[in-house]
């Protein structure tokens, strides 16, 4: 997220398999009275956080991540929704960690989870509603081959 300039070195991250992949499926949420239980059988090793703060020297956007994963594992879903909502996803975080926590993935969970037990937003179900009765038309642009 910056323009180019003299001097300026350029490297590339190569793409990386974690030692352990996270698995949940957001439609059994249920009522969210378990969510303590679901973070900690999906990302058991985020209570191990040694709170060296390499994440969040990591982080180019300059987010509280130490603190979002403090949130997501006190059950403050909430508040860690909010944390990493301008998260990009660029893994640097989860390189720098040394517990393997990856916390942009648990600060995802944590948003998707926040999504699915929260009202939907009433200016985007009127919108929805109008493009499935036709009143508005929404035309995408063919592909170049
Ligand atoms: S993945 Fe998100 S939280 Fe992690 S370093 Fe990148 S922007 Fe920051
Ligand atoms: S890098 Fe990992 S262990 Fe260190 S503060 Fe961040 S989440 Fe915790």
């Amino acid at each position: 997220e910056t323009k180019v300039e003299e001097g300026m070195q350029v490297s590339f991250l190569d793409y990386f398999i974690p030692e352990h992949i996270q698995y949940y499926d957001v439609s059994e949420v249920g009522d969210g009275w378990n969510w303590l239980d679901d973070t900690a059988k999906a990302f058991p090793e985020a209570q191990n956080c040694r709170h060296c703060g390499g994440c969040n020297r990591a982080c180019p956007k300059g987010l509280e991540v130490e603190n979002g994963v403090a949130q997501v594992v006190s059950g403050d879903f909430g508040a860690a929704a909010l944390t990493f909502d301008q998260c990009v996803m660029c893994n640097l975080c989860t390189l720098s960690c040394p517990e393997h926590i990856r916390p942009n993935h648990l600060g995802l969970f944590a948003r998707r989870m926040k999504a699915a037990r929260t009202l939907r937003p009433v200016d985007l179900m009127r919108r929805l509603r109008e493009i499935d009765s036709g009143k508005m038309k929404v035309e995408f642009e063919e592909e170049a081959m």
